[in-house]
C-alpha cells in the first residue's frame, strides 16, 4: 500500500549545508531501489521532508532518518495512505526554499510534483506542505535542548518518609506518589494509589468485585488513605485520591463519609483534590455533577484524570468545570516526537486557559516529554522521571538540573 510519511526536524549548529546534498544523492539512489520517493525541503533552519512508497520501505527508511545525528526534534506530522505519489519523480530531491522568492516559492515546489490533480482538493499531504512552505505553523514549532542537557538529582533531605498501614485498615493499602513543578523544584501534592495489602495495583484490588460492593470498597479504601496521608505528615500539602465517579452516585451519603475521615484525620477538605476519570461519567452525569457540588461546597477540588482518553471528554467540559485535568501517559508518551499529540496538548492547554482549569501531566517518564510539555505551558509533573510511586511511602523526588550549571 502506498504509504506517505511527513516530518519536520531542526539542522543541528554548523552543519555544513553542503553535506546534505551529498547525503541526498546517495540516498536517491537507495530510495530508488526501494521504490520510494519524496521530496525534502530546507528553509534554513527546518527541514521537512515527505516520503512515499511501500509501507515497510517507508518506515525503515523513517527509522533511519531518526537516527541522523545532523538534525533533531524530528517530529512526524502524517503517516498516512494514498491512491498515487505526489513527488514520484525522484528518490529524493532537495528543495532550497531560500532560493526563491516568497510568492514562487510555492509554485516551484509543486511543479516539482507527479500528482495527476494538481490542486490542493482536501489532500492533507499537500496542505501540510503548503503550512510548511507558509511558515504559518511556526509558533508551535518547539525546539527542546537534547534530553542529556539534564541530570536528574534525588533529593535525599525529605528522603523515603514511610507509613504504617492503620491498625483499623480495612484490606488495602496506598503507595504515594508526588506531583512536582520541576523548576521551582516544588512539590505541589500527593496522590493517593490504591494498593492490595500486599502491593499490587488498583485492578487486581477491585478484581471480583462488581456493583454496589464495588463502589463501597472504592469509598471504604479513602478512610487508609487519609489515614495513611495524615501519618506521612504532609502538613498543609495537598492530598489527591482517585473515586469512580459512580462511587458517589451509587453509595448513599459518601460525600458525608469522606469529609468525616478527612476530619478524623486532621486533614481540611480545602487541601484535598478528588480524581475520577472522565469515560465513566456519562450516563448518570446529573447526579454526578449533584455529587460534585455537595464536593465542592465543602471545600474538596475535582480533578478529571485521564483526560481525553474516553470518549466524552470535552463535552463534560460543557457540563461541569473540574479545577483540574489530569493528562495521562497515552497522551504524554513521546509526544515530542508526534505532531498529533503535541496538536491534541496544545488544543487541550487552550480550553483550559479559556476555563481557567489547572493542568497536570502524568505518567512522564523522559526528559524531552517533560520539556516539550514545559515548553508548551505545562508546570505540573508527575512520572517516574521526578519521583515513582512508593506503597506506604514518598519516595525522593529527583529534581533535573541543567549540566552546564553543575
Ligand atoms: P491515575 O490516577 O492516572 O494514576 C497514575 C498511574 O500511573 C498510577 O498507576 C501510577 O503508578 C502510574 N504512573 C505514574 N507515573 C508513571 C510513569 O512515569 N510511567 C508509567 N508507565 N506509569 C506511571 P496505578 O497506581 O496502577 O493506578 C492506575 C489507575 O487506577 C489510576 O490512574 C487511577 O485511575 C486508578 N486508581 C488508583 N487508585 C484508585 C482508587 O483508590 N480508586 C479508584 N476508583 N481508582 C483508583
Ligand atoms: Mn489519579
Ligand atoms: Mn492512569
Amino acid at each position: 500500500m502506498l504509504t506517505t510519511i511527513i516530518y519536520r526536524s531542526h539542522i543541528i549548529k554548523n552543519a555544513p549545508f553542503e553535506s546534505f546534498t551529498e547525503m541526498v544523492e546517495a540516498a536517491k539512489v537507495k530510495n530508488e531501489q526501494a521504490d520510494v520517493t519524496g521530496i525534502l525541503l530546507f528553509n534554513g533552519t527546518h527541514f521537512f521532508q515527505m516520503i512515499e512508497g511501500p509501507e515497510k520501505s517507508v518506515l525503515e527508511i523513517y527509522q533511519r532518518i531518526c537516527q541522523d545525528k545532523r538534525h533533531y526534534n524530528i517530529v512526524e506530522l502524517l503517516c498516512d495512505y494514498a491512491p498515487a505519489r505526489r513527488f514520484g519523480k525522484t528518490g529524493m530531491e532537495l528543495f532550497d526554499l531560500r532560493e526563491y522568492a516568497p510568492e514562487e516559492v510555492l509554485q516551484a515546489v509543486l511543479d516539482k510534483g507527479t500528482t495527476k490533480y494538481q490542486l490542493f482538493y482536501n489532500d492533507r499531504a499537500l496542505k501540510f506542505l503548503r503550512t510548511f512552505v507558509e511558515a504559518t505553523e511556526k509558533e508551535n514549532y518547539f525546539e527542546i535542548p537534547p534530553a542529556d542537557s539534564w541530570v536528574f538529582i534525588a533529593d535525599n533531605k525529605g528522603a523515603h518518609t514511610q507509613a504504617e498501614v492503620p491498625d483499623n485498615a480495612v484490606d488495602c493499602s496506598f503507595a504515594f506518589q508526588p506531583m512536582v513543578d520541576p523548576f521551582a523544584q516544588k512539590i505541589l501534592s500527593t496522590e493517593a494509589l490504591l494498593r492490595s495489602p500486599g502491593g499490587d495495583s488498583p485492578e487486581s484490588y477491585f478484581a471480583g468485585l462488581s456493583g454496589n460492593a464495588l463502589y463501597e470498597a472504592d469509598l471504604k479504601s479513602k478512610k487508609v488513605a487519609f489515614a495513611m496521608a495524615s501519618a506521612l505528615k504532609l502538613g498543609d500539602q495537598s492530598v489527591s485520591v482517585n473515586l469512580f465517579p459512580m462511587t458517589l452516585v451509587m453509595v448513599p451519603d459518601a460525600v458525608n463519609f469522606l469529609l468525616r475521615e478527612i476530619q478524623i484525620n486532621g486533614l481540611v477538605p480545602e487541601q484535598v483534590t478528588i480524581e475520577f476519570t472522565e469515560s465513566e461519567v456519562i450516563s448518570r452525569i446529573d447526579e454526578f455533577t449533584g455529587a460534585v457540588r455537595q464536593l465542592k461546597s465543602a471545600g474538596i477540588s475535582v480533578a478529571i484524570d485521564h483526560f481525553g482518553a474516553g470518549f466524552g471528554g470535552l463535552l463534560l467540559l460543557a457540563q461541569f468545570q473540574p479545577d483540574r485535568i489530569k493528562i495521562n501517559r497515552e497522551l504524554i508518551k513521546d509526544v515530542h516526537k508526534s505532531g498529533p499529540r503535541q496538536a491534541i496538548i496544545q488544543a487541550i492547554i487552550k480550553c483550559c486557559a479559556s476555563l481557567e482549569i489547572a493542568i497536570s501531566a502524568v505518567g512522564v517518564e523522559k526528559a524531552e516529554e517533560w520539556m516539550w510539555l514545559e515548553a508548551a505551558g505545562i508546570t505540573q509533573f508527575q512520572g517516574n522521571l521526578f519521583a515513582s510511586a512508593c506503597l506506604s511511602g514518598i519516595a525522593p523526588v529527583a529534581w533535573p538540573e541543567r549540566k552546564a550549571d553543575l
